[in-house]
């Protein structure tokens, strides 16, 4: 049996920063290890549309994110790159799902809950998100689901789900386990708080070089001098930096700071050339897969093909499991 490492991420708007260091680096890394042999990579879109609502956007905002995968150094051999809604099992987990899980037990969600106190349509979408969610994960039976913090809880209603399935049906389900790394759990926006598009606080990967470089020059700080010693590890600055830089040029800034050598403009400007360095091999490959959409389309109906094999086999295991069949 395969040892599945499973991700996703929603096409809601352009990749930032937290994203990719949240989900798709921790991606890279598991890619590495051998004991993943299969990666199944999906971009979300089941999950936009409850925020979504117009269909050119959809699609537009799709096509960047598997853009942004396939721009990444994926082991095209081992990985499945597909639309979430192109496997048909899906929605037909969820509703099993639906069927098992309380709806007291899901008001809990604090992202729904956030999302609700930050004006957003509760529709029924939102509230069921994290059921969404582990039939995504649960489908395949995952091992493995690399996430940024954000999403640790709804990973943990997808192990709830799974056993509760398992004690009411009988084992079946695989209890996933997130992958989050410490560092990255929560990679912080230009003001410090948690780097999200609807803080507005955003880094995009792919924006304008000259975008990039005005974004980071807005980067919250304290008021010190330019010679003043600063605090390395508190400086939403160095937040950032610390996630690109090479060690060797991270203990000369980290020196900087604490000898007041460095201002906090020429540490902008230090970032923000380091970020373009970082993503120029990504940005690289992108603009040439722009030329190239037929290979594009060919992985997507691979990738969706080998994943629907997959989830054919084990929903039928599972009707069989709760009497549908
Ligand atoms: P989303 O855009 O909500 O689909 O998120 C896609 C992935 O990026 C999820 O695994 C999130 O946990 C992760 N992510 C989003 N924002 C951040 C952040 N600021 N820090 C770390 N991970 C993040």
């Amino acid at each position: 049996m395969s040892n599945i490492c499973l991700t996703g991420i929603k096409p809601t708007g352009a990749l930032h920063l937290g994203n990719y260091f949240g989900a798709m680096q921790p991606l890279l890394d598991l890619s590495k290890k051998t004991e993943f042999d299969k990666f199944l990579v999906f971009v979300a879109n089941l999950h936009s549309i409850n925020s979504v609502k117009d269909a050119n956007t959809l699609r537009a905002y799709t096509q960047d994110i598997v853009l942004d995968y396939l721009s990444m150094d994926l082991d095209l051999a081992k990985t499945n790159l597909f639309l979430q809604s192109e496997i048909r099992a899906l929605t037909e987990l969820t509703w099993i799902f639906n069927s098992l899980i309380t709806v007291a037990y899901l008001e809990r969600s604090h992202a729904y809950k956030d999302a609700v106190a930050n004006g957003k349509e509760a529709n029924m979408g939102l509230f069921d998100y994290p059921v969404l969610m582990a039939a995504d994960i649960l489908l395949y039976n995952s091992n493995i689901v690399p996430v940024g913090q954000d999403q640790k809880q709804h990973i943990e209603i997808a192990q709830t789900i799974a056993k509760k399935f398992n004690s009411q049906y009988g084992q079946f389900f695989i209890i996933p386990k997130p992958y989050i790394q410490d560092n990255t759990a929560i990679v912080k926006g230009l003001d410090g708080r948690k780097m999200s598009k609807s803080y507005n606080n955003t880094i995009e990967i792919f924006e304008s070089a000259d975008s990039i470089r005005a974004k980071v020059m807005k980067i919250t700080t304290d008021s010190k001098a330019p010679n003043e010693p600063k605090d390395p590890d508190n400086c939403n600055i160095m937040a950032i930096y610390r996630l690109l830089a090479k060690p060797e040029e991270l203990s000369i800034m980290e020196s900087k700071y604490k000898e007041g050598a460095i201002s906090y403009k020429e540490a902008k400007e230090i970032l923000a050339e380091t970020i373009l360095e970082f993503f120029q091999p990504m940005r690289n490959r992108r603009q040439e897969l722009l030329q190239n959409s037929e290979y594009i389309s060919e992985i997507l109906s691979k990738g969706a093909e080998e994943a629907n094999a997959i989830a054919e086999t084990n929903i039928q295991k599972i009707r069989q499991l709760i009497g549908l069949k």
